[in-house]
């Protein structure tokens, strides 16, 4: 079994990469992919915890960009590390900016709270949400997102600008493979309008299986990969045990490790320089 989407506590999963590599392991997963929010800093740590097991782990990402002001997330498979480092570090600094700008908004509205920063964790809107509960503003973080963090709520804030064309740009030149995140989830366009000009800045899969995703969007995107010649991935994009409207569970698309030979080739070509 294959999960090729998942987060650590190095992004907003709830789970460390030790206790994450546990559950896949405790589900059966034998291909494991570590996709946290702008961050490869759980790499290692699930790399060590996997060893003693029958379990793969898959060095990856999940890049947070613009398009036409919309958040479009771009998945990064098997990156050259040291090369894509010190520009992850400038997009782990505008996230720090905008959790602060959020911060600041929440403030000004009347419901100031606290964030302790680690410097190599990613923070996100889930955090916030969590500190709002934590301090009696909010019952639940859903309730957080309905009232203030939502996308069209007061105190949301835009990550920076960083074009989804910069992103794959970005992944291409550290030889990682750029996979269109839950291409159903994005809000600025349609999908059969927005993948073509993905495909000419250099993508070369989508996220196919994603538990947000419909039967029908599933078969979409399947004939979007044959049409355009690309890569199909698919994962629960887990964030760990939760009880919230948005949880996902580990293995939940029992999904197969067939996937995972095209992913590789592909990774293996751009570190050749064939494509
Ligand atoms: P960020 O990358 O900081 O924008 O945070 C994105 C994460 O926030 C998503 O992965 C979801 O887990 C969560 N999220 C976004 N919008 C909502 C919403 N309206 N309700 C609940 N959770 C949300
Ligand atoms: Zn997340
Ligand atoms: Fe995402
Ligand atoms: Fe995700």
């Amino acid at each position: 079994m294959l999960e090729l989407h998942c987060h650590t506590t190095y992004s907003d999963g709830t789970l460390t990469p030790q206790a994450l590599v546990a559950a896949a392991v405790a589900q059966g997963v034998r291909c494991l992919a570590i996709t946290d929010h702008d961050s490869m800093a759980g790499w290692d740590e699930a790399i060590a915890a996997a060893e003693p097991h029958n379990l793969e782990i898959v060095p990856g990402l999940e890049l947070s960009t613009v398009w036409q002001d919309k958040s479009l997330h771009i998945l990064g498979f098997y990156p050259e590390r040291s090369q894509l480092e010190l520009p992850l570090q400038d997009r782990l600094a505008g996230r720090y900016r905008r959790a602060q700008a959020m911060l600041d908004k929440l403030r000004a509205l009347g419901y100031p709270v606290e964030l302790c920063f680690d410097p190599n964790m990613a923070p996100g809107r889930p955090h916030i949400a969590a500190a709002l509960v934590q301090a009696g503003h909010a019952q639940s973080s859903q309730e957080a997102f309905d009232r203030w963090l939502g996308d069209d709520r007061p105190a949301y804030v835009e990550y920076e600008k960083f074009s989804a064309v910069e992103g794959i740009q970005l992944l291409r030149q550290c030889h990682a493979v750029p996979v269109w995140a839950h291409p159903y989830l994005f809000r600025g366009g349609e999908v059969a309008a927005v993948l073509p000009e993905l495909v000419a800045a250099g993508l070369m899969g989508i996220e196919v299986y994603h538990p947000s995703h419909t039967a029908s969007q599933r078969r979409q995107l399947e004939a979007y990969c044959q049409q355009y010649g690309l890569i199909m991935t698919g994962g629960s994009d887990y964030h760990g045990p939760s009880k919230d409207d948005r949880h996902t569970d580990l293995n939940q698309l029992q999904l197969s490790d067939a996937l995972l030979l095209p992913l590789k080739q592909a990774a293996q070509r751009l570190r050749h320089g064939s494509c």
